[in-house]
């Protein structure tokens, strides 16, 4: 199989997962889109209303936002590859629970060992949850860093921005300033900070 058949399979067994409850009451699945080939993988926190409508990622107006980001350095949807950490809405979109964050981590594993991208972009608290469990968004936005063999990006989550004027000028700049890792990450010098002896933590 190749990659997209891969991602194809891993979609179609998550449309059907009950490892949690929070499939009960939803309409879609969001198991995620984009690129097989893509270099960049960006991590939401959870479906909301409109994905789960029409099982998408980010289709409501965070992604609206996502959209007009990508296009800020050059990038369209389908450069990349979108998820969430949990694929099925919770209910009035409430914070994923540990042991629904737990039940579903080895979809996006299998996402990502499919996939192979060189860096993953994490969308708010969640997904950096996943890389740095006690990190600090405000702290750490828009620092790339190395963990579990990838480079990752912490960016504010897109609805964030859309609730503060402060932030969504934070995360414009966050993602203007690291263009070239996002657009061409396989580039000598796309991460100027970089540090090598980082494992797992910011430098
Ligand atoms: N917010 C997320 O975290 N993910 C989506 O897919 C949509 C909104």
């Amino acid at each position: 199989m190749n990659k997209g058949e891969k991602l194809a399979s891993l979609a179609a067994q998550i449309e059907i997962c009950q490892k949690c409850d929070l499939y009960r009451g939803t309409t879609h699945a969001v198991p995620g889109e984009g690129n097989p080939e893509a270099q960049v993988v960006f991590i939401g926190e959870a479906p909301g209303f409109h994905e789960d409508s029409q099982g998408r990622p980010f289709v409501g107006n965070a992604g609206k936002h996502l959209d007009f980001l990508l296009s800020k350095v050059g990038l369209r949807r389908g450069d990349v590859f979108i998820t969430n950490v949990v694929k099925h809405r919770p209910p009035e979109n409430r914070d994923p629970a540990p042991a629904e964050v737990a039940a579903c981590s080895s979809w996006l594993e299998g996402q990502l060992s499919t996939i192979s991208p060189k860096v993953v972009v994490t969308l708010g608290r969640w997904s950096l949850a996943r890389y740095l469990p006690r990190g600090k968004i405000s702290e750490v936005h828009g620092q790339p860093f190395i963990s579990q063999g990838l480079i990752v990006l912490p960016m504010y989550h897109p609805a964030a921005a859309l609730r503060s004027v402060a932030l969504t000028k934070q995360l414009e700049d966050d993602f203007l300033k690291n263009r070239r890792l996002l657009t061409n990450p396989s580039e000598q010098g796309a991460v100027e900070t970089f540090d090598e002896s980082g494992q797992g933590s910011l430098f």
